[in-house]
């Protein structure tokens, strides 16, 4: 792959496949886009594949799948590092050359037993610089670090920072086996991909001046600007991590939590947008971009927080748009356990969906809102225990009432259902809210639910008075 004349703005995503996509992952594909969407420039994917045994194929399209739920493109083919061996071993012979490299027959343990020895700093000593070996089996190949001076990295978010040249051990170019090691490939593939801004998190920044110094020794023209994004913490201040806290994007999707929704909060992790106004589709978020006003300090993943924008943009769907983005996960849960998708029939649900949508925060939510359409009522013990043995007296009455004059009805419909109920508990005085209670978890097994008399609207005469009944003869 011959080196590449960059656009104003070259960005890439390069994951390394070695397990789900971490939200902090998500957040760098994101930043990188927005920068290249917001300066009409590019951002490429590149797989960092070259760890063979770490890196699975199956792991590659969950990646590939999951930029494409949150509608996160790439500009040209996907770039796979393992297929590129070929440019990474011309670099490490190019540094050889130029006298940057050298190799080196120490094993991690010669090199940990001299540390013993002398105290002072981890790392390699530098004890074959200048013994001349020649190429071995099971020799690596080290790069010569510059003894005096500093590394300077040019950084959107953090300004200029220096590293010592002194702190920089003599690092791995190159392995026993033939292979470049990791931070070559990186170093040597931005190169050739004509990478103009490094955006990437915050815990790579210990790599970065082994990136420019390589830059540097390979004669890389351009120095790309870098962009190092602030650490996502969780509510305890601790870096979000695999064991300790839900990081995988694919558990969010599970959860109902919309592809819209989940952009629109990644963004703000960092970053906001100049009027502060933080819930908005992701094309207005292009416009206002900036990565030079990513915020240094650390982001705090609030859940409840990317709930709230996940409802407010679950209420922008159209209300067709939300039932087929809901029904799959009402499906699933009402229906037995390997039943056929196709058995189930929508309209219930559908006829409820617009009063649903107003009230959810995640799409899973929706099944507990119709479920008592599809089955019979789940009994929660709680709310039978406050509305019917508390208050049997006003229990017994209401459901009463209620048989007696739904029975009566002319017309099955909620205003008339509504005006029945209320009419009796404003003549008695009974409070509104009091009278609605037996009947909602007669009717829904619950406390709470969705407007009911729309709900019994949906339900049906004959199944909702049946409810009632049932629900009388068992308060006695
Ligand atoms: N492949 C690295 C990772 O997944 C990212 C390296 C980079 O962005 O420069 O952590």
């Amino acid at each position: 792959m011959p080196p590449v004349p960059s656009p104003t703005v070259r960005t890439r995503f390069a994951p390394s496949p070695t397990g789900f996509m971490h939200l902090g992952s998500a957040r760098t594909a994101l930043f990188n886009w927005l920068a290249a969407r917001h300066a009409g420039g590019e951002m490429l994917l590149r797989i960092e594949d070259t760890d063979a045994e770490r890196s699975q194929p199956e792991v590659i399209d969950m990646i590939l799948g999951t930029l494409e739920w949150l509608g996160i493109d790439w500009d040209g083919e996907v770039v796979y590092q393992s297929q590129r061996a070929a440019d990474h071993g011309a670099a490490v012979d190019s540094l050889f050359a130029d006298g940057k490299a050298y190799w080196c027959a120490c094993s991690r343990d010669d090199v940990d037993l001299r540390h013993k020895e002398r105290g002072g700093k981890p790392g390699y000593d530098g004890f074959c610089r200048d013994r001349g070996l020649a190429a071995g089996a099971d020799r690596v190949v080290r790069f010569r670090s510059p003894a005096d001076g500093d590394t300077v990295i040019d950084d959107v978010i953090r300004g200029e920072v220096r590293f010592a040249n002194a702190d920089i051990e003599d690092f791995v170019i190159r392995r026993s086996n033939g292979s470049a090691m990791f931070i070559t490939a990186n170093a040597v593939d931005d190169i050739f991909m004509g990478i103009t801004h490094i955006v990437r998190g915050e815990d790579l920044l210990p790599a970065t001046p082994k990136i420019v110094l390589l830059r540097e020794s390979l004669h890389a023209v351009d120095r790309p600007t870098f962009a190092h994004l602030p650490l996502i913490v969780n509510e305890k201040r601790q870096k979000l991590s695999k064991r300790r806290d839900d990081v995988a994007l694919e558990s969010y999707r599970d959860r109902g939590f919309l592809p819209e929704a989940m952009v629109n909060y990644l963004a703000t992790l960092g970053w906001g947008p100049p009027d502060g106004v933080e819930v908005r589709p992701i094309a207005e978020i292009i416009g206002l971009f900036e990565l030079s006003s990513v915020t240094k300090s650390s982001a705090f993943f609030d859940v409840k927080k990317l709930e709230s924008f996940n409802g407010d943009h679950i209420r922008n769907l159209s209300a067709a748009d939300f039932v087929s983005r809901t029904l799959p996960f009402v499906r699933t849960a009402l229906l037995p356990v390997g039943a056929d998708p196709a058995s189930f029939d929508p309209a219930a649900f559908e006829a409820m969906a617009p009063l649903v949508q107003e009230r959810v925060k995640r799409l899973d939510e929706a099944p507990d809102f119709v479920d008592f359409l599809y089955h019979d009522p789940a009994m929660d013990p709680d709310a039978w225990a406050k509305t019917m043995e508390k208050d049997a007296d006003l229990a017994r009455r209401m459901l009463d009432a209620a048989i007696d004059l739904l029975g009566a009805l002319a017309v099955w419909e909620p205003v008339a259902i509504n005006d029945a109920v209320i009419g009796f508990a404003d003549a008695n005085e009974i409070s509104r809210k009091k009278a609605q209670g037996p009947i909602r978890v007669a009717i829904t097994g619950r406390a709470v639910g969705p407007p009911l008399w729309e709900a019994m609207a949906v339900l049906g005469r004959e199944v909702s008075l049946d409810r009632l009944g049932l629900a009388r003869a068992s308060v006695g």
